[in-house]
């Protein structure tokens, strides 16, 4: 095959564009510390490769010990990328123990016993052996049906079956000692295209991985309320819209709760003890409602609860074992519990949220009126009160 002392630099050049645009990459998404350690994965064979491509063989003898270290530790470093991006770690003794056999076969085979074949094969064997490191944390857990973590895993494996299937071309099919210059050859050219196709292939899934992973994380904050962990006003509105189209959890009430009296709790116990009343207090709807039922906190001491497959009599059962729940629990933060007020509006759709939102108000305000620690509920039928209960 014609060779291009060109196309040689294509990839080293190529590889250390990628690994500094992972590094860019980390530059913004500070989160994802895994992007550093898949830049070294890159970067760091690609000066192998650049070294390695600038020389005759009898150079490549004397050098083979540095390029070898650059490729065991941008292995290693990929390695470490992959196992931390699952968050785990990754022993440091298999790494060293690979790297350093392997180095000390090059040593051997460059300035002991100058023979390029067995060198190849060796850091052939290496490099396989190093990316086998993280193949249980890769491949361990379920994807959950996401592509790209399944894409990621796929040239992942892909990667690791190249590097086996390279240490059986090396020892048994490619005539090393027979050519004159090796990265001259058409072993070599076919090796660096590859690799480059593979590389820019492998880094778009990373930065999608990465970028996805931050995104995930900033929908979240945006949509949960930072003390309790429930949904906020704006993620409550968008869910339940789409949740009231699911005809199959018709019918549906709206409950509308707020603590009785907080402000004074805050006063009596201080402001970090009400902040954990209220933590508890978000804990004791979740494990009142279903798991299809939303819980939102809307500000304040005031809660929401979209409530599935309940009609006004399913829906004043719900409410008044929260207020049981209440009464009963026991606050570390203070003594005794603490009583809520509740209004409850059906709907049908998603059309009547925002008139219901407002219709479990008022519902509210009148078991506030009442006394608090109630229940009101809008009857569906006459659209006016008809339910009247004074909780536990
Ligand atoms: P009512 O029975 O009429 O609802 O009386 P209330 O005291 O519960 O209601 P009010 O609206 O007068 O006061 C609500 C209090 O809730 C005032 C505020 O200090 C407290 N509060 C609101 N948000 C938080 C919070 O995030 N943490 C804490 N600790 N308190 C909060
Ligand atoms: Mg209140
Ligand atoms: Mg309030």
């Amino acid at each position: 095959m014609h060779s291009s002392p060109y196309f040689e630099l294509i990839v080293p050049i190529g590889f250390g564009l990628l690994g500094i645009v992972l590094l860019a990459c980390w530059g913004v998404l500070r989160q994802q510390r895994f992007l550093p350690w898949m830049a070294a994965g890159y970067v760091l064979p690609a000066l192998g490769l650049a070294l390695q491509s600038a020389m005759s063989n009898a150079e490549l003898a004397r050098w083979s010990l540095f390029a070898g270290l650059l490729h065991m530790s941008g292995c290693w470093s990929l390695a470490r990328g992959l196992t931390m991006r699952r968050g785990q770690g990754l022993r440091l003794w298999p790494g060293l123990l690979i790297g350093a056999a392997t180095l000390l076969a090059l040593f051997h085979y460059g300035w002991v016993d100058d023979r390029i074949g067995q060198r190849a094969l060796w850091l052939s064997a290496g490099v396989a052996a190093m990316l086998m490191l993280p193949l249980g944390s890769v491949m361990r857990g379920g994807t959950g049906g996401d592509p790209l973590e399944r894409l990621l895993r796929i040239f992942y494996v892909v990667l690791l079956a190249y590097s086996v299937l390279r240490v059986g071309l090396v020892a048994w099919v490619i005539p090393f000692e027979e050519i004159p210059r090796l990265t001259r050859s058409g072993y070599w050219q076919v090796l660096l295209a590859g690799t480059l196709v593979f590389g820019i292939g492998f880094m778009c899934i990373l930065v999608a991985c990465a970028v996805r992973d931050v995104i995930r994380v900033l929908r979240k904050e945006r949509d949960h309320d930072s003390l309790t962990g429930l949904l906020n006003r704006r993620a409550f509105t968008e869910i339940a819209s789409a949740r009231l189209q699911d005809r199959r959890l018709a019918p549906w009430t709206l409950l509308a709760c707020d603590l009785d009296h907080f402000k004074q709790v805050n006063d009596a116990w201080g402001h970090a003890a009400g902040d954990q009343v209220l933590q508890t207090v978000a804990r004791v709807l979740l494990e009142q409602v279903r798991e299809d039922d939303l819980v939102a906190r809307f500000g304040g001491e005031e809660f929401i609860l979209l409530l599935g497959r309940a009609g006004p009599e399913a829906a004043v059962e719900v409410a008044r074992r929260i207020q049981a729940e209440l009464a009963r629990h026991h606050f570390d933060a203070i003594s005794g519990g603490v009583t809520a007020s509740m209004g409850l509006a059906p709907l049908a759709s998603a059309a009547e949220l925002q008139q219901a939102l407002v219709e479990a108000d008022g519902q509210l305000y009148e078991a506030k009126r009442a006394g608090r620690n109630c229940i009101r509920v809008l009857s569906p039928a006459t659209a006016s009160p008809a339910v009247e209960m004074h909780g536990a």
